[in-house]
């Protein structure tokens, strides 16, 4: 297992960590200044900004991606909303591109219309078959494009509004069954967040293995938590193993950044980001 302690080499920001206290290449210019090799930044957060400018920010500090936040949300109620989903898509494929990132994060969706507050039905197993539907068409693009799509299993609390899929084993038989022959097209981000929790935690990670783990988040679960989405806790203040589930991960072959990504409202968002940075930096070493 890698030593995090002596050095963030492996450390990587996701940008919504700091996107209440600045744009992104105000972003980009901080980590730079502090040796951060590696960011996964937003959709939002890269228009804001301009797309051509980013990357040419990405280039000139060599700064790397490890990861393209987000696609998916593909269920919808008919053919036009599900259209609609499958176009952005392939716009934010094209996206991670341009950008150079490892592959697009997936968020895939659940009930329509739960995010805006009225599930517009409540079928999740409805959901559920347009998403494999969703993600085995965008999966054709990607392979053209080549920009592997990493499904992210999202905690259960999560079910109606964002994803309804909800644990790795699930995230890997979707993985299973649309890249049966493992060529690192589909996989996972493994959010610790979303799945300390779970009892088939480990043994899922190795069933996972090299080609379908495509990205490590960390943060820590407080508890309470207050918010079902953005209370996230800094490494080290709250009760998930993180390093223990990062042996996990690098036993089954992983060895890329470790991306911390923390929304936070009622804490971190509110502090200077300088003061966020440095403590993601030494969290990254003390507990991750
Ligand atoms: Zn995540």
């Amino acid at each position: 297992m890698r030593d995090f302690t002596k050095s963030h080499e492996w450390l990587s920001i996701n940008t919504a960590t700091v996107k209440k206290q600045w744009s992104l290449d105000k972003i980009i210019d901080e980590c730079a200044k502090r040796n951060i090799r590696a960011i996964s930044p937003w959709r939002d957060q890269v228009a804001a900004v301009g797309i051509d400018k980013v990357a040419k920010q990405l280039r000139a500090h060599s700064m790397q991606l490890s990861g393209y936040c987000r696609g998916g949300f593909f269920p919808a109620v008919d053919a036009k909303g599900i259209g609609a989903a499958y176009d952005d898509n392939r716009r934010a494929i094209d996206e991670a591109k341009t950008l150079n990132a490892p592959c697009l994060v997936l968020v895939v969706g659940s009930l329509p219309g739960a995010l805006q507050g009225k599930a517009l039905y409540t079928d999740i197993q409805l959901a559920r078959t347009q998403v494999y539907d969703g993600i085995q068409k965008a999966l054709e693009y990607a392979v053209e494009i080549g920009i592997p799509l990493a499904i992210e299993p999202l905690h259960p609390m999560q079910a109606a509004e964002r994803a309804c899929v909800n644990t790795l084993e699930q995230a890997l038989d979707i993985c299973d069954a649309l890249d049966p022959q493992r060529k690192g097209r589909l996989g996972v981000a493994l959010d610790v967040y979303h799945t300390w929790w779970d009892p088939k935690l480990k043994q899922q990670i190795q069933r996972a293995g090299k080609d379908r783990l495509m990205a490590f988040h960390v943060c820590d679960w407080l508890t309470p938590t207050r918010d079902l989405l953005n209370d996230r806790g800094m490494m080290g203040d709250g009760v998930i193993e993180i390093r223990k589930i990062r042996g996990w991960v690098e036993s089954a072959g992983y060895c890329q950044f470790s991306e911390v990504e923390i929304f936070s409202d009622q804490d971190w968002w509110d502090r200077p980001g300088e003061e966020v940075l440095d403590t993601c930096i030494s969290r990254h070493c003390s507990s991750v």
